[in-house]
């Protein structure tokens, strides 16, 4: 494949990334073929540039992978090798509902009772010490979540927020403040819009599945998400993990209580103290195995529903 053919394939948005990362091929191949040459402006810059989209996507391994598969060094080929990783890297970065389900509210997926999944969803997060404990939990029992955060936490805690991304659990908004009483159109916009930025800033992550604070549908948060094609996902089962006098036990037997196929379970990783709702969950997690349940993020959940549709 000719080089100028190769270009026009490449979509607009990665042509930038390519020619950075081509530029770090080139600098590769130059330090194999001729050591010592010493290393020019450009791709210096373009090792920066990498660096930054590194932070998202951790394709610095990849990359090298690529220099040492190669015998003989062939831009094209490069070129085609890292492209196909960023694509897929970032499909794992982008969560669309299903045509069906944009512009929608959702308190629970129908799906066949014979497909026992539920769907557990973390909300107010990311939060210090917490996140990384249900994280902790979730990896030991092979459990992918779906996690809602505060644009305020996150701003908080961007590292964990990376971590949640890299441990592959799926990502949704719940606004900047956490407001529940009614709101101008203006500030509505900006709850969600100035989330969806920090997300993508921080994590690489764009997400159009969003949750209402305290689960209002009527100050105009949903409204507006549902006018800009989200999903507006609630929930079926609650943990009630926010009541101050319930023990860690009760948690446990609310979930497993209100538990059935295509149930999402609500539970809370930040916004205080959740000290009991990270001793509750390794119980939560082995009640529902016991009774057959294998664990889905919402993307999956709604995906499962479509195609069964
Ligand atoms: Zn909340």
């Amino acid at each position: 494949m000719s080089g100028n053919h190769l270009f026009q394939r490449l979509r607009k948005k990665w042509r930038f990334v390519a020619i950075a990362l081509a530029g770090v091929a080139i600098s590769f191949a130059i330090g194999t073929f001729l050591p010592g040459l010493p290393i020019n402006e450009n791709p210096a810059n373009a090792v920066a540039q990498v660096q930054n989209v590194n932070k998202f996507l951790t394709i610095n391994p990849l990359v090298n992978q690529v220099g040492e598969n190669q015998t003989g060094f062939n831009l094209d080929r490069t070129i085609e090798q890292l492209l196909t990783i960023l694509e897929s890297k970032e499909k794992r970065l982008t969560f669309v509902p299903p045509e069906p389900f944009q512009g929608k509210t959702i308190f629970e997926a129908s799906v066949n009772d014979s497909e026992k999944v539920i769907a557990l969803t973390v909300d107010d997060g990311p939060w210090p010490e917490t996140t990384e404990q249900m994280l902790d939990i979730f990896k030991q029992n092979d459990v992918k979540a779906t996690f809602f955060w505060i644009g305020k936490s996150l701003e908080n805690s961007p590292e964990i927020a990376r971590r949640v991304v890299a441990e592959g659990h799926a990502i949704g908004n719940h606004t900047w403040h956490h407001w529940y009483d009614s709101m101008d159109a203006a500030t509505v916009a900006n709850e969600i819009d100035r989330t969806a930025k920090l997300i993508y800033e921080t994590t690489g992550v764009k997400t159009t599945y969003f949750r209402p604070p305290g689960g209002v549908l009527n100050n105009g948060l949903a409204k507006y998400a549902k006018e800009q094609n989200y999903s507006v996902v609630m929930w079926s089962v609650t943990s009630a993990d926010t009541d101050p006098r319930a023990q860690p036990e009760a948690f446990v037997e609310n979930v497993l209580k209100g538990a059935k196929p295509g149930a999402i379970v609500l539970m809370h990783d930040g916004g205080g103290d959740r000290s009991r709702t990270v001793k509750a969950l390794p119980e939560m997690i082995a009640g529902l195995k016991k009774e057959g349940y294998r664990f889905v993020t919402i993307p999956q959940l709604l995906e499962m529903q479509e195609q069964q549709g």
